[in-house]
């Protein structure tokens, strides 16, 4: 493992970003945080998700400003509906706008986003749930992957990077990825209908298990996502993970379980830069 996340503010936003990606100069990517925003209790302020009960001229106003931030626009936005399926979809410039402004619009049972169109803005929306980037530098390809406990057991991290060598040729060994902010061990308590089927699935399962009273375990989910992306083929060294917990630090990100459910949502963004914008590098 590297130096993790930093944190880069761009204005009054601040964004938690990954060092590996930054440094090869095609990327713009970054993972949100609650600061910065325009919104009000329980939706301070920064809340990017159209689906969650905040006003939508608030959500379109915040997400105006990421974009700023990310030196992009809202209409070059792709969304997923993020059904705790496990579908990726790959996406094209036809895409670009899809769900920036709904939710209704964004596209349906799909939790992870592909493509290599530079300037298409891959945008997935968090309170807990693991956000996974994955870069192929090599190729040029990106992924944004939203992985809950379901997305998680079915191992969606290494089902988007068989769509990316499928489609595009990527190889695992030439990816980096990163584990954005989510709810850590720490906080993720889970009982047999979760724990169980992990146990099934996972020869590693001990490594991600903390026991608890009452039969209930303690689910490392970042944890889970690194070693399912690990035996995919991503090289160690190129997994960045965040160690911050969301339900831990709601001074500055959002946690559905820390707020009983009613809260905004971060995002996670990455655009490969459009072809001017690499000429001029960092
Ligand atoms: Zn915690």
């Amino acid at each position: 493992m590297g130096q993790g996340f930093i944190q880069k503010a761009y204005g009054n936003i601040v964004m938690l970003e990954i060092p590996s990606f930054n440094k090869t100069g095609l990327v713009r990517h970054g993972f949100s945080t609650r600061i910065g925003g325009a919104g009000k209790k329980p939706y301070d302020t920064l809340n990017l998700a159209c689906h969650v009960g905040d006003y939508p001229e608030t959500v379109i106003h915040n997400r105006r400003a990421v974009c700023r931030a990310l030196e992009t626009e809202i209409e070059q936005m792709v969304t997923a509906q993020q059904v705790h399926g496990s579908v990726i979809r790959v996406v094209g410039q036809e895409h670009a706008g899809a769900g920036a402004f709904t939710y209704d619009t964004a596209l349906p049972d799909t939790d992870g986003l592909v493509t290599n169109v530079p300037g298409l803005l891959l945008a997935t929306f968090y309170a807990d749930c693991v956000p996974l980037f994955i870069f192929d530098p090599v190729k040029q390809v990106i992924a944004s992957v939203h992985a809950g406990w379901k997305g998680t057991l079915s191992g969606i991290g290494a089902e988007a990077l068989r769509k990316m060598s499928q489609v595009f040729g990527s190889s695992p060994g030439d990816c980096l990825a990163g584990i954005a902010p989510s709810i850590g061990r720490c906080c993720y308590e889970v009982d047999e209908m979760v724990s169980g089927p992990f146990r099934r699935q996972y020869g590693w399962w001990e490594d991600v298990m903390t026991p608890c009273a009452g039969g209930k375990v303690r689910l490392d989910l970042p944890g889970a996502n690194r070693n399912i992306l690990v035996q995919a083929g991503i090289r160690p060294d190129n997994v960045e993970i965040s160690q911050i917990c969301t339900s831990c630090s709601q001074d500055i990100l959002f946690s559905y379980r820390g707020s009983q459910g009613v809260t905004g949502r971060m995002g996670a963004f990455i655009m490969l830069r459009p072809q001017s914008a690499t000429k001029k590098g960092e």
